[in-house]
């Protein structure tokens, strides 16, 4: 079993957004070398199903493409991944990101591009995409969307690193005192408990 199956079979949601769920298919501190989740385009398009954005294109699947292209398509999910990445831990360290900002917001252009808003019932509405193409930047822009809210919805300050040291997913911390240290406190929480009481153990057996 691979590293992504395992992962979309135990699909871990921590982050409290789906643009902070989807920074956090990769673990860059993971193991030795760093977790990556999405090592195929298929990943992507598995993870995509999982949290619901291909609900719309249930063939998506069939849509058939060629190797290259799907190289290119993961090369892009990862580009956008990892720019989130970097304006969330470069804010939470307190600096300013440009760069992979200007990324995000040339990914944004084309995303608004798209939006469209129905009406379901009478002031009841909706934002959706003019494209009934599952291709994998449709399936980006809602992502972008959701991103783009966290940050100007007041919650971009909310975004926190989990404090395991070999765990580095982000998360919305919406406790009143902002006091959430782990993206989950039964696993990261435990072994940063567990760390600490042997490290606790051994300095009372060296006295
Ligand atoms: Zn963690």
């Amino acid at each position: 079993m691979t590293d992504s199956t395992y992962y979309m079979e135990h699909l871990r949601r921590r982050g409290g957004d789906l643009s902070l769920d989807f920074v956090n298919t990769s673990n860059r501190k993971g193991a030795a070398n760093q977790q990556e989740w999405l090592q195929r385009y298929d990943d992507f398009l598995d993870w995509a199903a999982y949290v619901g954005l291909t609900e719309r294109w249930p063939d998506h699947k069939k849509v058939p493409r060629d190797d290259g292209e799907h190289d290119q398509a993961l090369q892009r999910v990862l580009t956008v991944r990892e720019a989130m990445y970097d304006v969330c831990t470069r804010a939470i360290a307190g600096k300013k990101d440009t760069e992979s900002l200007d990324l995000l917001n040339e990914e944004l252009k084309k995303a608004n591009e798209h939006l469209i808003l129905t009406q379901t019932d009478p002031g009841v509405f909706k934002q959706t995409y003019d494209t009934d193409q599952p291709d994998p930047d449709a399936l980006l822009w809602p992502i972008l969307h959701h991103f783009q809210a966290v940050l100007t919805e007041g919650k971009g300050a909310r975004i926190k690193q989990c404090q395991n040291q070999y765990c580095d997913w982000l998360f919305l911390d919406v406790t009143k005192n902002k006091s959430r240290r782990w993206c989950s406190p039964d696993i990261c929480g435990n072994r940063a408990k567990a760390r600490r009481y042997y490290a606790r153990l051994k300095t009372e057996e060296k006295q």
